[in-house]
C-alpha cells in the first residue's frame, strides 16, 4: 500500500510499505478514507524524537472503513464506517479501569520514554515506539489494536471531513475544558488559535464560559476565531496581553488557562542546553487569577525550564495536564456532531489527495495560506 513515512529530520516520503495485518484477535484492519494532519507531530517530523526511525508511518487522526477484523471483535463489522481514536488503549487493565485510557499500560509497545516520564503512557499511531510504535493513519489501510475500545461507528449524517476531528482534535480540546472545570459564569483564556485550540474555545462556550478568550499570533487564524459566537481573540504582536487578560476578567485573571499551543520547542531528553520553550506556558501560569486553574494539552515529548513554579505555589494554582482523554469521550462527541453542536470541517483548511502528503505538511508545518489543518485522502 501507499503511506506517508518519516524519513529523517524534515524529510518526508510517500511510498510503498507492507500492508498491515491481523496480529491479535481484538484487531481490525480499516481502509482509510480521510486522515488529517496534527501539530503533535511536528518535533517528530523536526527529527527531535529520539527514538524515531525511517520509515515509520505517519498520522494518528483518521476515519475509514473495516476491511477485516480479529475473532474477538464484537463491536465492528466489514463494512462499518469508523473514527478511531489517536490513544491505542487495552480497555482492561488498572488504569483503563478507572477511565484513564491515556494512561493504560498496555497499549504501548516501549518504554523508550522511561527516563524521562516514567512509566509509558498508552500508544498512539503514527509514533515512535516511546508512543506505541503503531503505523498511522496517512496510508490506504491501518491496523487497529483493541478494536471495540478504540473505534467507534461514524452516525451515518456525520461526514467524514467532520469526523476525523472526533478522533484527536475535538477530544483533546474537550478534554482540557473539562479539566479546567469550566463552568458557568468563568472567564477562560486559551493559548494557540489552531484546531485544538479553537474547540477549546467552543467547549468552553458550550460549557457556560461568560467569557473566553484566545490568544495567538496570526490574524487569519484570530478571523476564525471570533466566527465562534461568543469567543474573543488577542494578538501578541499588537497588545500587551497580560495586561489585556486582566483587564477582561475584573483586573483578577482568567479563572481558566488553556494551553493548547502544541508542543514547545523545548528539547526532549533531560535538558542539556537546546533551546527553551513553553512561552505559552509561562504567560499562563502569570496570567491566570490566583486559586485559577492552568491546563496544559500537549507538552509535546518535551521539557521547559525557567517554569514558574514560584508563581504556582503563591498564587495556589492547580495546574492539570492532558494530551487527550482516550477513547471514551468519541461517543459523546460524534453524537453533537450529528446533532450539528459540534462543527468541525471548517478546520480542514486545506484538502489534498495523499499523494500529495509531502506538500501538505510543508504548508501545514510552515502554516502558509491560512492553512490550520491539511485532510488526506488516500
Ligand atoms: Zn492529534
Ligand atoms: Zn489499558
Amino acid at each position: 500500500m501507499r503511506a506517508l513515512c518519516w524519513e529523517g529530520a524534515d524529510a518526508l516520503a510517500v511510498r510503498r510499505v507492507p500492508d498491515p495485518e491481523l496480529r491479535n484477535a481484538h484487531d481490525m484492519i480499516v481502509r482509510v478514507r480521510r486522515s488529517v494532519t496534527c501539530g503533535g507531530d511536528l518535533p517528530l517530523l523536526a527529527g527531535r524524537i529520539p527514538e524515531a526511525a525511517a520509515g515509520e508511518v505517519l498520522g494518528h487522526e483518521f476515519v475509514g472503513d473495516v476491511v477485516e477484523v480479529g475473532p474477538d471483535v464484537r463491536r465492528h463489522r466489514v463494512a462499518d464506517r469508523v473514527v478511531v481514536g489517536a490513544s491505542v488503549a487495552c480497555g482492561a487493565c488498572w488504569f483503563c479501569r478507572q477511565g484513564l485510557l491515556a494512561c493504560c499500560d498496555n497499549g504501548t509497545s516501549g518504554g523508550a520514554a522511561e527516563p524521562e516520564w516514567g512509566p509509558p503512557t498508552a500508544g498512539c499511531y503514527g509514533r515512535p515506539a516511546r508512543l506505541g510504535g503503531f503505523a498511522g493513519g496517512h496510508a490506504e489501510f491501518v491496523r487497529v489494536p483493541y478494536a471495540d475500545v478504540g473505534a467507534f461507528a461514524v452516525p451515518a449524517g456525520v461526514d467524514d471531513d467532520r469526523a476525523v476531528f472526533a478522533a484527536d482534535a475535538a477530544p483533546a480540546a474537550w478534554h482540557g475544558a473539562e479539566l479546567g472545570g469550566i463552568g458557568p459564569g468563568d472567564v477562560v483564556a486559551v493559548w494557540g488559535a489552531g484546531a485544538v485550540g479553537q474547540l477549546t474555545a467552543g467547549a468552553a462556550v458550550a460549557r457556560g464560559a461568560a467569557r473566553v478568550v484566545v490568544v495567538d499570533e496570526h490574524d487569519d487564524r484570530l478571523r476564525m476565531v471570533t466566527r465562534n459566537p461568543g469567543v474573543e481573540a488577542l494578538n501578541h504582536r499588537y497588545v500587551d496581553v497580560l495586561a489585556e487578560l486582566r483587564e477582561r476578567s475584573g483586573g483578577r485573571g482568567p479563572d481558566v488557562c488553556v494551553d493548547a499551543a502544541g508542543p514547545p520547542a523545548g528539547p526532549t531528553r533531560w535538558p542539556t542546553g537546546e533551546p527553551d520553550g513553553g512561552v505559552a506556558l509561562r504567560e499562563a501560569v502569570h496570567a491566570c487569577r490566583k486559586g485559577g486553574t492552568v491546563v496544559v494539552l500537549d507538552g509535546g515529548a518535551g521539557f521547559v525550564d525557567r517554569f514558574p513554579v514560584g508563581a504556582v505555589a503563591e498564587k495556589g494554582l492547580v495546574v492539570r495536564g492532558g494530551r487527550r482523554a482516550g477513547p471514551g469521550a468519541i461517543p459523546e462527541l460524534l453524537d453533537r456532531m450529528a446533532r450539528d453542536e459540534l462543527v468541525t470541517e471548517h478546520l480542514a483548511t486545506h484538502r489534498l489527495p495523499l499523494e500529495r502528503g509531502v506538500d501538505g505538511y510543508a504548508l501545514f508545518r510552515d502554516r502558509a495560506d491560512g492553512c490550520v489543518r491539511v485532510v488526506f485522502t488516500p
